[in-house]
């Protein structure tokens, strides 16, 4: 069966996020950033004071948290122990230790299971690394988003820059492309193009010209059902 989702995978700020937001809010469908729970198990293992080189610790900090997948405003947020960490996730440090907790394969395991769960939610928009390879190998239809590493770079440095300020363009290039080379690197679900995703490169195309080229490729395959 295939399971209504769209899959949109890719490196990190190859513009994934806003994008499939967008799509999702065309097509009227939930949103899910799998990323963000990645991140929120990292942020509280980190906050526990385990070690990103320590799966042991990270594996015993999962299993003492209590997660919560809530759908708010048609996109999923996270509880961890009653608590939904917001800028948190997003700092350099969870940034730089996420990947660690992400390589480890019982930390896979139970996102994979809380993101599969999510249909029950209804028809999803699901960004990530592995979406369209692990998680949903059936879904309805599968994009992978890439841009140079320049280009990455200087959107995640716009991102990360204080109003009136310019972040590091060298330093933010060199983290993103660690924390790839860990996410491609992997034992387990690896950041891979799935071999039926359509591999949209973003660099020189504005947002929308991203969410069009998604939403004729869904209406094509839709047509097809
Ligand atoms: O998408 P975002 O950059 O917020 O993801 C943070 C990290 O979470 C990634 O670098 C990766 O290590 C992990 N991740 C993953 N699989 C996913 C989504 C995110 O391994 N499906």
């Amino acid at each position: 069966m295939s399971h209504d989702v769209i899959a949109i995978d890719g490196p990190s700020a190859s513009g994934k996020s806003t994008v499939a937001r967008k799509v999702a809010e065309r097509l009227g469908r939930v949103y899910v950033d799998s990323g963000a729970l990645y991140r929120s198990i990292a942020w509280k293992a980190m906050s526990t004071g385990c070690e990103a080189g320590n799966p042991a610790g990270i594996v015993a900090a999962l299993g003492v948290m209590n997660v919560e997948c809530v759908v708010v405003n048609r996109a999923v947020r996270y509880r961890v122990d009653g608590y939904e960490p917001a800028a948190e996730i997003r700092t350099e440090q969870v940034s730089g230790y996420v990947s660690a907790v992400a390589a480890v394969p019982e930390v896979r395991a139970a996102v994979t299971k809380w993101l599969r769960g999510m249909t029950k939610f209804g028809p999803l928009v699901m960004e990530g690394r592995d979406i369209g390879t692990v998680v949903f190998p059936d879904a309805r239809a599968k994009f992978y988003l890439d841009a140079s590493p320049e280009e990455r770079a200087r959107r995640r440095s716009v991102e990360l820059a204080a109003p009136g300020g310019q972040a590091d363009v060298t330093r933010v290039m060199s983290a993103l492309a660690d924390r790839d080379r860990r996410d491609r690197g992997r034992k387990t679900a690896p950041l891979a193009v799935a071999g039926d995703a359509r591999v949209i490169d973003t660099t020189g195309l504005g947002i929308d010209q991203v969410v069009e080229a998604i939403l004729y490729r869904v209406s094509e395959v839709t047509a097809c059902l």
